[in-house]
């Protein structure tokens, strides 16, 4: 176990895929900077894969002042045991503080591991982060973000913590910034490899990401049928956008689990979330109700949805949703 007495620094783990930092890496960079800033402490990126050095400048210019950057074949393709073996390994020998993690499907699985292995506390899918007397507080919705709790770890460390998806912005790069790179030696540690990877198999190639659009149309069972969400990725495409969908029109078959929002599906937080035949069940809303505008199409005036809408049309969402996406466009053009 790490003591409190002996760890100093926050930590953020830039994950990266194909050679590029995820975007909720950076944001995590973006935040501790900002702790690091009230607290004279250092940031500390991690940086795991093959051939990635090459990234290290851009998380200094970021706001990292120290890159770790630990190449290995094992690392190159994100897996859960290398990962946690080699960060483990890591945070043993220098001790920090703070860890914080991006909450996507990675940062999701690999940090609950790398907790337990550290024998630390983890407080996830954060969307704030803030100091008391030296203990890091995090803020998490629960119960289907119908409540927003604190949590803080006060003895066991490092104090980690999984970053929602835009809970923080991204931060501006600034050229004039100076840092140290350190490339770490593994030296002889036992790395666990017990999944192979056979292949890799990208969904939706060149579609904008989910969790990272700033403006999202998702279709609920009021499309009626799979061919009809034609209508909502029409409107998503017009905006540059991303199409989600409720469980129940996945359950249905008529999109992929991947588009999913809601309490089992994607926590999504986007400048705009246009829900178009939707009820609002409070599940779907577990994974939209931080957009920062809501919109709701849905013919039934009295649907849920409209509760928690910024805008709401209560009409036909085949009527209504054409006319937007024309309308986007015209202005786009
Ligand atoms: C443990 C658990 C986890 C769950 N996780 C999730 C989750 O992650 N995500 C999720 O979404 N749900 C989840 N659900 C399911 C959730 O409870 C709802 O059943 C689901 O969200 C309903 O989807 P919906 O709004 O598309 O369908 P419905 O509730 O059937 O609503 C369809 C809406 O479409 C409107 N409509 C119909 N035709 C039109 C039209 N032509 N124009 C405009 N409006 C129209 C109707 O008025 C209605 O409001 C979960 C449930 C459980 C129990």
């Amino acid at each position: 176990m790490i003591s409190k007495a002996e760890a100093k620094h926050i930590w953020v783990l830039a994950e990266q895929k194909k050679g590029k930092v995820a975007n909720v890496a950076l944001e995590a960079i973006g935040l501790a900077r900002k702790l690091a800033s009230a607290s004279s402490q250092e940031v500390w990126a991690v940086l795991l894969g093959q051939d990635v050095g090459g990234l290290a400048e851009g998380l200094i210019q970021s706001g990292a002042d120290v890159v770790l950057v630990v190449e290995h074949p094992k690392l190159d393709t994100f897996r859960d045991d290398p990962y946690v073996d080699v960060l483990a390994h890591l945070a043993e020998n220098h001790k920090p503080a703070v860890f914080l993690i991006g909450a996507n499907s990675a940062g999701r699985s690999l940090a609950p591991r790398l907790a337990t292995k550290l024998r630390a506390g983890l407080a996830a899918d954060c969307v704030e982060l803030s100091w008391d007397a030296g203990n890091l507080v995090a803020v998490r919705p629960m119960y289907g973000g119908n409540v927003l709790a604190t949590v803080t770890c006060p003895e066991a460390r490092p104090q980690m913590a999984t970053l929602r998806p835009k809970a923080s912005p991204r931060p501006v790069l600034d050229a004039s910034r100076k840092g140290r790179v350190e490339k770490v030696d593994l030296g002889g540690l036992q790395i666990r490899d017990r999944v192979k990877l056979l292949e890799s198999v990208e969904t939706g190639g060149g579609e904008v990401k989910l969790e990272e659009a700033d403006i999202i149309v998702s279709g609920g069972r009021g499309m009626g049928g799979p061919e009809r969400f034609a209508v909502v990725k029409a409107l998503a495409d017009a905006f540059k956008g991303a199409m989600g969908a409720s469980r129940a029109a996945v359950d249905a078959g008529w999109v992929p689990y991947a588009h999913q929002v809601g309490q089992t599906g994607k926590t999504v937080s986007p400048k705009v979330y246009i829900a178009c035949g939707i009820s609002g069940a409070i599940q779907h809303l577990a994974g939209m109700r931080s957009s920062e505008i809501i919109v709701a199409i849905n013919k039934n005036p009295d649907a849920p949805i409209f509760k928690v809408a910024t805008f709401g049309i209560a009409g036909d969402l085949f009527e209504v949703v054409p006319l937007l996406t024309e309308a986007v466009k015209k202005e786009m053009s």
